[in-house]
């Protein structure tokens, strides 16, 4: 008896889906093709490259969109077509302010690998100025896994670990979602990180709960839009070809 009753349920689930199949055929396919508003072009020379629609943060040349975090001219050295973290100058961050980006950025951990853990090339890229995605030498070196290289510091470990050799260039492609406050400045919705490590998915649209914080846990504040920020650690990080698209 079951099985009479699975064979007449799948005769008609096949008649439905034919009936379905002739009846589609005969529809016009014109009202579901959708022609505005037409994208806009962002040539894109190469997979790394800015595409024509970037805001270029860094080509390699001067620090002329950059500032100190800490007030006056950023005082990283730039040689070679990269900048270096100034040990002790502070972090820098960008004169811009930004809300949703699509950013993209290469770094790299000084070749001669010294120290541990959190001590071993060690930098940061920080979004709106507050939510880190970490920067270290994630090569052959232990440390907490929400802190390792990629992590969205102390709140998503990245999924794997796409770290390269130290002394080899890295790049992040990072999609930010700021996060929504209401007028009183209560958190509306979280910001969103994606994040590719040297091309490679290691957060996929993942929630962050607020500023990132080395003690206690984070606590969302209200803000607008704010610069990226690079973070001085202490160690002699490079970065190069930098650059951001508006969302
Ligand atoms: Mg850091």
């Amino acid at each position: 008896m079951k099985h009479l009753v699975l064979v007449l349920l799948s005769v008609a689930w096949t008649a439905q889906v034919q009936a379905q199949d002739e009846w589609r055929e005969k529809l016009d396919p014109k009202p579901t093709e959708v022609w505005k508003p037409v994208p806009v072009v962002s040539a894109s020379p190469s997979f790394s490259l800015p595409p024509s629609d970037a805001i270029v943060l860094f080509d390699g040349k001067d620090l002329s969109q950059w500032v100190s975090a800490r007030g006056g001219e950023a005082k990283w050295k730039v040689a070679e077509g990269a900048m270096t973290v100034q040990r002790n100058t502070g972090g820098i961050k960008t004169k811009r302010e930004f809300g949703d980006v699509q950013l993209h950025i290469e770094w790299r951990t000084p070749s001669e690998a010294t120290g541990e853990g959190q001590n071993r090339g060690n930098s940061g890229v920080y979004l709106q100025e507050r939510y880190e995605v970490q920067v270290l030498d994630s090569y052959q070196n232990e440390t907490y896994a929400n802190g390792q290289a990629g992590a969205l510091y102390k709140q998503h470990i990245p999924m794997v670990n796409a770290s390269r050799k130290p002394g080899e260039w890295q790049s992040y492609d990072i999609v930010f979602t700021a996060p929504r406050f209401s007028e009183k400045g209560t958190l509306m919705v979280p910001a969103y990180v994606t994040v590719f490590h040297n091309g490679v998915l290691i957060h996929n649209h993942v929630p962050v709960m607020g500023p990132s914080v080395y003690q206690g846990l984070p606590v969302a504040e209200a803000h607008g839009k704010a610069a990226i920020l690079l973070q001085d650690h202490g160690d002699a990080v490079s970065y190069r070809n930098i650059w951001v698209r508006e969302l």
